[in-house]
């Protein structure tokens, strides 16, 4: 589920700071930036066609595993994105002074066009990520800060293309590895409160869909003597499964180990759960 109110920002928040990992400054930081996805979905409605995204038989795509949604091919009012990436400049430099210091080239790239949003798109949509590299050279810049900005802005419009495209997948038939909607390998998985049906979670759309309990989603290995998972305290519903064979990590939310009755939101699980991708990563496991 990705992060649709305000009152969902609000508990989140307030259940980021009880994990008491986080600043003060760092969870305001935090706040502007959910504040600022959601104010992007609420007016993109109004400024893109999501129709283009989704050309061809759905139906037939479906029964040859081929995910639903291009997110290239969304097509988005340029004055909107310009705003936007405007905006989320301005969001970025009240950060800290390193990133202020980098906005006027920044803003001055995107004013003279020298920044192209439908090569971002393309690349963000594709996850080829290359696009960075060479934009970070032409406009003298990190090419995490313009990544970072670059996501922020595209990623809530990506969301609303998939919830637009859910209704289409039908969980039974899919039973793959990676996002229905966009292709993206998944970020996280819960194992669900009642039966413990296993969910995982597309970081870019953030579509959620059903997966077998014991299989890789990357590599589809079922072999359970390469299986398996890792917690840093047995009482805690996080943990991290791992694959033995592509050497794959995936962080678990398990509902069934929380007090409270509250539906998992990854958005913001995901970045409590900052520090099991650092121990996955030293433990020789990577993001796929
Ligand atoms: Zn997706
Ligand atoms: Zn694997």
């Amino acid at each position: 589920m990705s992060i649709t109110t305000q009152e969902q920002i609000k508990k989140g928040i307030k259940s980021l700071n009880e994990s008491e990992q986080f600043e003060e400054e760092s969870l305001a930081n935090i706040e502007k930036v959910f504040k600022f996805s959601l104010k992007v979905k609420k007016e993109a409605k109004k400024k893109i066609e999501i129709y283009p995204a989704f050309e061809g038989d759905s139906n037939q795509k479906i029964i040859q595993r081929e995910h639903l949604a291009d997110f290239s091919k969304i097509v988005i009012k340029e004055v909107f994105l310009l705003d936007k990436f405007n905006k989320m400049c301005e969001i970025q430099a009240s950060f800290d002074s390193k990133t202020s210091g980098k906005i006027p080239k920044m803003k001055e790239a995107l004013n003279n066009g020298i920044i192209d949003f439908h090569k971002i798109q393309k690349s963000l949509a594709q996850n080829n990520l290359k696009y960075f590299n060479t934009l970070s050279k032409k406009v003298g810049v990190g090419k995490e800060l313009l990544y970072s900005v670059s996501l922020t802005v595209f990623k809530p419009i990506f969301e609303l293309c998939a919830e637009v495209g859910k209704n289409r997948i039908k969980d039974k038939l899919w039973e793959k590895g990676y996002c229905p909607i966009c292709g993206m390998n998944p970020k996280m998985a819960k194992f669900e409160k009642e039966v413990g049906k296993r969910v995982l979670w597309c970081p870019l759309c953030g579509t959620e869909w059903i997966y077998q309990r014991i299989k890789c989603p990357f590599c589809e290995n079922d072999n359970q003597k390469l299986l398996r998972f890792f917690y840093i305290e047995e009482e805690s519903p996080y943990r991290v499964d791992v694959c033995d064979v592509c050497k794959g990590y995936i962080k678990t939310v398990n509902e069934q180990k929380k007090e409270q009755e509250e539906k998992t939101v990854f958005e913001i699980e995901n970045i409590k759960t900052y520090y099991l991708d650092e121990i996955a990563k030293k433990e020789g496991y990577r993001k796929i």
